[in-house]
C-alpha cells in the first residue's frame, strides 16, 4: 500500500496547532495532526482573555487591528460552523493598582488608536462590581473571553472528520528526513510543524530558541449571590462562568515548570480573592488546574522554519495571549506556505539571529 501523502503535518492540537490545521484545510492542503490528548496543553487550561491592552501599562501593540480582526473572524466562522458561540465578549473592569498607573491610564486616554478601547473611568467608591478597588479603574472594551475546553473539543471531532488525526505522542526519533520532506507513522508529508507548546524546549530542532516557560494555575470558585455582569482584572483577575461559578487567576511562577497544582498556588490566589472581595467568606473551591505559559523575551511568537532544513516548522511562542494573537498569525503562516506571502518581521525566528 503507497504511504499516504501530505502537504503539512502538525504537532499539536493546542489553539495553535488547530487554527493552523483550519486555515491551511481552508486553502486546500492535505493535513494531519498528531496529538496526545493535550497531555501538556496550555491552551486546555487557559481563561481564554482576550485583552487589547495587555499589562501594567495598558500597551497597545502595533499589530493589535491585524490580532483583533482576525480573531474576530476566526471566532464568528467557528460559530457558524459548529452552530454555537466559543468566544463571549464582555466587559473588563481594569482595576488599578497605584497613582502611577493611573498616570499610564490617562496617558493612554490620550492616544487616538486606543480611545476606542476605553471606556469610562471609576472611582473606588463607584466601581461597577462590590469590589475593593481603592485606586479605582476604568472599563475597557473589545475584551472577553474564549471558551477554549469546548472549542478545542470540537476542533478535535472535526479534524477527526476532515483530516487525519493521529491520537499518541510522537518521539522525536520517529521522524526521517530526505530531500522530498518528511516520513513519520508511516506518513509522508512536504513539511512539518511543530505547535507542541511549552514542549518545544525538548524539540531537537528548535529547542534552542528563547522560549521563557512560565507556570500558572487557575481555580474555580462558587461564590453565590454575586452576579458578576464583568470580567475583573487586577493584580488577579476573575471571569463569571454563570450559576455563581468564577474563574479566577492566574499565578505566575518561572522557576517551576511543572502542571502540578499546587497549595501554595490555591492560597496566593484565594488571598487574591480576599483582597478584591473582603466582605466574603472563602468561596469554595470546585477546580484547580495548571499549565505553562508557552511566553518569549518579546512577547512575540516564533514562527519560521529550521537554518538548515525547510521542511521543518515551528509555530509557537504565544505566551499568556495566545487567543488574541494565534487565529491572526496562523492566517500568516498558512498564507505564506501556501502563497509565499511573507511572514510578519515581528513574529519571524530569524529576528533572533
Ligand atoms: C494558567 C494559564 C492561563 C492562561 N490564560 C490565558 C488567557 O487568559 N488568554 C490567553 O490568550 N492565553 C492564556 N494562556 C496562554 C495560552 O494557553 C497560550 O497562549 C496558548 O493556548 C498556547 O497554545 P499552543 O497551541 O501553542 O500550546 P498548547 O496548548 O500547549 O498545545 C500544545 C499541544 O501539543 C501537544 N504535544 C506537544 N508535544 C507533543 C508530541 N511530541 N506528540 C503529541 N502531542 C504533543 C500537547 O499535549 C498539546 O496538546 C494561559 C496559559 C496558562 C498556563
Amino acid at each position: 500500500m503507497p504511504t499516504p501523502r501530505y502537504d503539512t503535518l502538525i504537532i499539536g492540537q493546542g489553539l495553535a496547532g488547530s487554527a493552523l490545521a483550519w486555515q491551511l484545510i481552508d486553502a486546500g492542503q492535505r493535513v494531519a495532526v498528531v496529538d496526545d490528548g493535550h497531555l501538556s496543553s496550555s491552551s486546555i487550561v487557559a481563561a481564554g482573555l482576550i485583552n487589547p491592552l495587555a499589562g501594567l501599562r495598558f500597551t497597545r501593540r502595533p499589530e493589535l487591528d491585524d490580532w483583533l480582526a482576525a480573531a474576530t473572524t476566526w471566532y464568528a466562522a467557528l460559530a457558524a460552523a459548529f452552530g454555537r458561540d466559543f468566544y463571549h465578549p464582555l466587559p473588563m473592569l481594569r482595576l488599578l493598582r497605584s497613582a502611577e498607573q493611573r498616570r499610564f491610564y490617562e496617558r493612554r486616554g490620550q492616544d487616538p488608536l486606543s480611545r476606542p478601547l476605553l471606556d469610562e473611568a471609576f472611582t473606588a467608591a463607584t466601581c461597577p462590581e462590590p469590589l475593593h478597588a481603592p485606586f479605582g479603574g476604568f472599563i475597557q472594551r473589545q475584551t472577553g473571553f474564549v471558551d477554549l475546553p469546548n472549542l478545542l473539543d470540537a476542533l478535535r471531532h472535526w479534524l477527526r472528520e476532515r483530516a487525519t488525526l493521529i491520537e499518541r505522542t510522537l518521539r522525536y526519533d520517529e521522524i526521517r528526513l530526505d530531500d522530498t520532506g518528511v516520513e513519520l507513522m508511516g506518513l509522508r508529508a512536504t513539511r512539518i510543524v511543530f505547535c507542541d507548546g511549552a514542549r518545544l524546549r525538548d524539540n531537537p530542532w528548535f529547542g534552542g530558541l528563547p522560549l521563557m516557560p512560565e507556570k500558572g494555575e487557575i481555580l474555580n470558585v462558587i461564590v453565590p449571590d454575586w452576579p458578576l455582569r464583568h470580567i475583573v482584572n487586577g493584580a488577579f483577575w476573575m471571569v463569571p462562568q454563570g450559576d455563581g461559578e468564577i474563574r479566577l487567576g492566574a499565578t505566575h511562577d518561572h522557576h517551576r515548570c511543572d502542571q502540578q497544582p499546587t497549595d501554595a498556588g490555591q492560597s496566593t490566589l484565594l488571598a487574591g480573592f480576599a483582597a478584591l472581595r473582603p466582605d466574603l467568606p472563602p468561596p469554595r473551591v470546585t477546580q484547580q488546574v495548571a499549565g505553562i505559559r508557552p511566553g518569549t523575551r518579546d512577547r512575540y511568537p516564533l514562527i519560521g522554519h529550521a537554518d538548515d532544513n525547510a521542511a521543518l516548522w515551528v509555530f509557537n511562542g504565544f505566551g499568556a495571549r495566545g487567543s488574541l494573537t494565534i487565529p491572526w498569525y496562523a492566517q500568516c503562516l498558512a498564507q505564506h506556505l501556501v502563497h509565499a506571502r511573507p511572514l510578519p518581521a515581528e513574529a519571524d525566528i530569524g529576528r533572533f539571529k
